[in-house]
């Protein structure tokens, strides 16, 4: 009912314009027809899951939005909301799926609930950095799963940006071994929440919003969110001391750009084109951003007195390792869209972790005599 009201509203916003230049007086033929859709000027709401003006997440959300309307001369405009202006900021997926919004912005993983096999789309605990999954979905069959599993919710996706690999998270207590984990209280969302569940941990997802004040408060002991970029303008280091890496949970989360299929199908296909191309370079764009943004920003975390980085301790990253195998295998074994996706996913991983051991990893390890930190 909602999606076609949606429909409706578009179509009549679309006509009013369109009309304006009489473009039936000028062409009379297929061809002007054509042009006419080319005349046409659509109006979208972006629903996105960020804090206003976050800073790579929020920001690339505008910049999308600014690099479609230039591109598009002005005939696809795209008005950008912060996490719970127009939705909750956990509801985007819904909001785009029932026509509420024309196209949406955030990870796939908030949606595990409904959509468990949506978590690949976002990241696996070890799984795909960066370079990985760019492959993956744009070479590796990825894009067409993703599309064929949102096709029941009406949804269109695409890959709209990348944080690369994050932190493991801000505690209020060193972590020296697998014990000290137990009876924690953690912001930790997706699969890596499930993991930290079984290793001891309570965990909960609260929205980027709310996670300085529950660190503050004392509500939860630790949190996870992206890394020192993000990290940073929230504030987190000033109510949390110790900042643990690596981001064994999130080694290459991949944003989503999830657009409703009406109104995907109501633009011409030169428009369609630019919302495509400008999500490919959102993509590339957000990824330079924080690598950039986070060099500059560890900077700053390691001059300040009153924060600690450091690594988990082998046998963490062990248990988390065994745990996170345990949790992947029962989500396939319960789900079977996950089973086809897991399947996808883990033959290009298997095939490419021999390329990357000889290539990203050696040289990295080549560069880097010892860890700065
Ligand atoms: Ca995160």
């Amino acid at each position: 009912m909602k999606r076609r009201e949606f429909v409706g509203g578009l179509a009549v916003a679309a006509g009013l314009t369109a009309c304006g230049g009489d473009p039936g007086a000028d062409h009379g033929n297929a061809a002007g027809s054509a042009d006419a859709s080319r005349q046409e000027r659509h109006r979208w709401n972006m629903v996105t899951s960020w804090p206003p003006g976050l800073p790579g997440l929020g920001t690339g959300a505008e910049k999308f939005a600014a690099d479609v309307e230039r591109a598009s001369a002005g005939r696809l405009t795209i008005k950008v909301f912060a996490g719970g202006e127009l939705v909750p900021a956990l509801e985007v997926f819904d909001a785009v799926s029932r026509g509420a919004a024309h196209i949406g912005h955030d990870p796939a993983y908030y949606h595990r609930g409904k959509v468990p096999a949506a978590q690949y789309f976002t990241c696996i605990p070890f799984g795909q950095n960066a370079n990985e999954i760019n492959a993956w979905v744009y070479y590796g069959g990825g894009l067409a799963l993703w599309q064929e599993l949102y096709a029941d919710f009406n949804l269109l996706p695409f890959p709209i940006g990348q944080t690369g690999v994050q932190m493991a998270g801000w505690f209020n207590k060193e972590i020296r071994s697998v014990a000290d984990l137990v009876g924690l209280k953690m912001r930790i969302p997706g699969l890596g929440g499930e993991v930290m569940q079984r290793a001891g941990v309570t965990q909960v997802t609260v929205p980027a919003s709310e996670i300085f004040t529950s660190l503050q408060s004392g509500a939860i002991d630790a949190a996870e969110w992206v890394g020192p970029y993000n990290d940073v303008s929230l504030g987190l280091h000033r109510v949390a001391r110790y900042y643990y890496y690596p981001g064994w949970h999130e080694p290459g989360p991949m944003i989503e750009c999830i657009i409703n299929k009406d109104a995907w199908n109501a633009l011409p296909e030169d428009l369609q084109e630019i919302v495509k191309v400008c999500c490919r370079a959102a993509n590339l764009d957000t990824q330079a951003e924080y690598t950039y943004g986070n060099a500059m920003a560890l900077e700053q975390l390691s001059r300040d007195p009153n924060v600690e980085i450091r690594p988990l301790p082998d046998d963490v990253l062990a248990l988390l390792k065994r745990i996170s195998r345990e949790v992947i295998e029962e989500l396939s074994a319960r789900d079977p869209w996950s089973a086809r996706v897991q399947k996808s996913f883990d033959e290009f991983q298997a095939r490419s972790i021999a390329n990357q051991l000889i290539s990203e990893q050696a040289f990295l390890n080549a560069r880097s005599d010892r860890p700065r930190i």
